[in-house]
């Protein structure tokens, strides 16, 4: 068996297995190799079906790996409670298991076929049972006969896809492990690296992670595996960052060189002081951006924290030097009201600034009225980008439209980058008539503990704002259950009648449909579903019980001009009350709201929360935020994570409680930066992350084209990541 021949010349697949083999990316022996399991069992301590039918198991807690069968779901016609019944089996013999009052269980086994079963046994011989056991669905098991043996205990388990088991991947892997020559594998880390980090080198690594004689084994396979994903990442950063830093730029003018101290002027027009933390950054960018390279930056601010004002007064640098802004958010919503912040902010300025979404094109300052925009067509701001009378264009995805061209975009700002793709924002770059690369400012709200913005932005340098304008106050947080929600209604009473508004955010927008076309019941998670409170039943009922107000409701399907005049509304107290899904999360901004309710706050994520929050943060009076519960009863975990809400001082730490509370792996949300879940893993590890960091840097400041290290060429080529010449 050698390395390059192809997995299928070694074992025979059946057309499905083959599609999912693919699908994992693993051709060759040694990609199948590389697919290193995601985690182990403990299997030492498992027993067998003939163990249980021989009396073990008998009131002692006993766990056993099997296959499941013949799920059934039962009502019981004298108690009228539920049972559900199955047939657990393995090479050793086969067996029942019940629960009763759990119905949902029959639902949650409907696709399995493995899996892990801890309870106690009644009965014995061949008619004992497992009675209400806790169940875990498996990607595969060991065999009876390995649980006791296998590798001291430690069952690999394999990431699986359709048509593929993670119990294949553990057959195949022994038998490769057995039959290919691993000598012929070339280490793609550089050896003083292993060295100096104390890394397996890539076969030991490899045995120690297919087939660990003990659990510290595993861990350093993994920790090198780790590594070498971060490294990869930091080096096709540094490359990015090289290739970036060798091309043509536009230079602006410094804050030093700026004789008239126009962006002071400018700054002091403001209806308020800057921050020390916003004269900072706007201080680091401006110089940034008369550094001789082109910028690539990220400024990371808090809800609130004035990152708008910080992209103002760059922007007034940009078209001051002559030069184009192109700012683009990611809805229709919150690009209006960038646009109508910056009319506030270049008021006194001679500055055109343009608006460009989907639905129609606006100019600021209007020819008739210069306190005014007025509306143009797509066709004539398309023309002033290109001539360069509009120095600023805020818009949409719009901007990416392939029509759209500037005649010198010196500044690219991306306000919530974390809403578009790579290829989106390279887009943008690209919208330039001028030759020269434009500097990019990333923003986003979403705070991101450090160690995974150098990984994720590994290109970027970091700007913080991590201080509030003067006067805000912290937003009163609390967990309500549902039998709570009456005080809050009065609270809520008592805000609006002195003035304030009132955010409602449900995590639905509509009731559901219960009814079914079969006759069937509805399943479980129908009916949780339909538990969680609509956008539509909740405006219904907050009329009931506010006659009083005016009730509005938005949410994702309405058009952008429903949309527009929904927040119109609200935006003017001709609404006190806006019901809505999390389509407010983003920007949206109406300083005199200062409560928001969050019914079924369980099913937000935490930064989805701090967001949501963030909406009442944009005033001096106090607010508040009711984190609304849709159980009278939290599970605890739950309660852990609404409390880190409650308790967390900034995003910040906020996002790295997330980061310690949930799996690495659901904090990558729908950013597509492709890590595993073990480079997710590794991320908590700072001290890891700069070494990866500092190692690349290192390497392509002196080799920029990895001459001198063919196998990590090949390994980073492979992976499509960089292109070298
Ligand atoms: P972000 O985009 O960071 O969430 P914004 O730029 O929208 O925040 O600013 C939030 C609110 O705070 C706006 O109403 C803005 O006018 C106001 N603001 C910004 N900076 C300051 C400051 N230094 N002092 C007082 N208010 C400020
Ligand atoms: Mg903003």
């Amino acid at each position: 068996m050698n390395l390059d021949d192809n997995v299928s010349e070694h074992f025979r697949l059946v057309i499905s297995q083959k599609k999912a083999i693919k699908h994992l990316g693993i051709s060759t022996i040694q990609d199948l190799l590389m697919h290193i399991p995601v985690r182990y069992e403990d299997v030492g301590g498992a027993v067998n079906i003939e163990q249980l039918h021989d009396g073990m198991g008998e009131g002692e807690l006993v766990t056993i790996y099997a296959q499941i069968q013949d799920i059934e779901k039962r009502l019981m016609w004298k108690t009228k409670r539920y049972a559900v019944e199955g047939y657990l089996k393995d090479d050793t013999g086969s067996m029942k298991v019940r629960w009763f009052n759990q119905p949902y269980i029959a639902d949650s086994l409907k696709y399995a076929k493995y899996v892990k079963v801890t309870g106690k046994v009644t009965g014995s011989g061949v008619s004992a049972y497992f009675a209400n056991p806790t169940i875990e669905v498996m990607p595969g098991i060991p065999d009876s006969t390995d649980t006791q043996g296998v590798s001291n205990g430690l069952y690999p388990i394999y990431k699986s896809s359709h048509g593929i088991t993670s119990r294949w991947f553990y057959y195949a892997l022994r038998r490769v492990l057995e039959q290919a020559d691993l000598r012929y594998l070339d280490d793609p880390l550089p050896d003083f690296i292993i060295t100096k980090y104390n890394l397996p080198q890539l076969s030991t690594a490899l045995i120690w992670a297919h087939m660990p004689e003990s659990y510290e084994d595993s861990q350093s396979a993994r920790k090198r595996f780790a590594f070498e994903e971060v490294f990869y990442l930091q080096l096709a950063a540094a490359i990015a960052r090289a290739e970036r830093s060798a091309t043509d730029n536009y230079k602006i003018l410094h804050r030093d060189d700026d004789l008239n101290g126009s962006l002071e002027s400018f700054i002091e027009s403001y209806p308020f002081t800057l921050t020390q933390s916003q004269e900072r950054a706007v201080n680091s960018i401006v110089k940034d951006m008369s550094a001789g390279r082109p910028m690539a930056r990220l400024l990371e601010g808090d809800v609130g924290s004035g990152k708008t004002a910080v992209a103002s007064a760059v922007s007034f640098m940009v078209s001051y030097n002559k030069l184009q802004v192109a700012y683009m958010a990611p809805t229709e919503v919150l690009a209006k009201q960038l646009f109508e912040s910056f009319i506030t902010y270049f008021r006194d300025t001679n500055i055109q600034v343009g608006l460009l979404t989907g639905s129609g094109c606006k100019k600021y300052p209007s020819k008739t009225d210069p306190t005014k925009p007025t509306k143009i067509s797509k066709a004539q701001l398309l023309t002033w980008m290109l001539d360069g009378t509009v120095s600023i264009v805020i818009g949409t995805h719009a901007l990416i439209q392939k029509s759209v061209m500037f005649r010198d975009l010196a500044l690219v700002i991306i306000d919530e980058q974390h809403r578009f793709g790579t290829k989106q924002r390279a887009t943008l770059l690209e919208n330039n008539l001028g030759n020269k690369t434009p500097h990019l400012l990333s923003m986003t709200a979403t705070p991101i503990p450090r160690t995974l913005a150098l990984t994720i932005y590994g290109d970027l340098d970091l700007t913080i704002i991590d201080e509030m304008p003067l006067g805000r106050k912290k937003v009163i947080t609390k967990i309500v259950g549902t039998n709570k929600i009456n005080e809050v209604y009065a609270h809520m009473r008592t805000e609006i009648s002195s003035g304030r508004q009132v955010y409602v955010i449900c995590p639905r927008i509509a009731p559901s449909d219960l009814s079914s076309k079969d006759g069937q019941a509805p399943s479980a998670q129908k009916l949780m579903m339909a538990r969680l409170k609509s956008v539509e039943d909740e405006a219904a009922n907050l009329k009931l019980v506010f006659p009083e107000f005016n009730i509005s409701t938005l949410h994702g399907k309405l058009t952008p001009a429903e949309k527009d005049s929904v927040m119109q509304e609200f935006s003017e107290n001709r609404s006190q009350i806006l019901v809505a899904t999390s389509v407010v999360e983003v920007g949206v901004n109406v300083p005199n709201a200062t409560m928001i309710l969050i019914e079924g706050s369980e099913r937000f994520g935490l930064s989805q929360l701090h967001q949501l929050r963030g909406r009442v943060i944009r005033s001096n009076h106090q607010s508040y935020c009711y984190l609304a519960t849709t159980n009278k009863v939290v599970a605890e975990p739950t309660r852990e994570r609404l409390k880190a809400i409650v308790n967390a001082k900034n995003g910040f730490e906020l996002a790295e409680m997330d980061l310690t509370l949930r799996g690495a792996g659901e904090l990558r949300g729908d950013s597509q930066w492709g890590a595993s879940d073990m480079a997710m893993e590794a991320i908590k590890n700072l001290k890891m992350v700069e070494a990866a960091r500092a190692e690349a840097q290192a390497i392509i400041k002196t080799d920029h084209n990895l001459v001198n290290y063919t196998t990590l060429r090949d390994k980073l080529d492979k992976q499509g990541k960089v292109h070298l010449e």
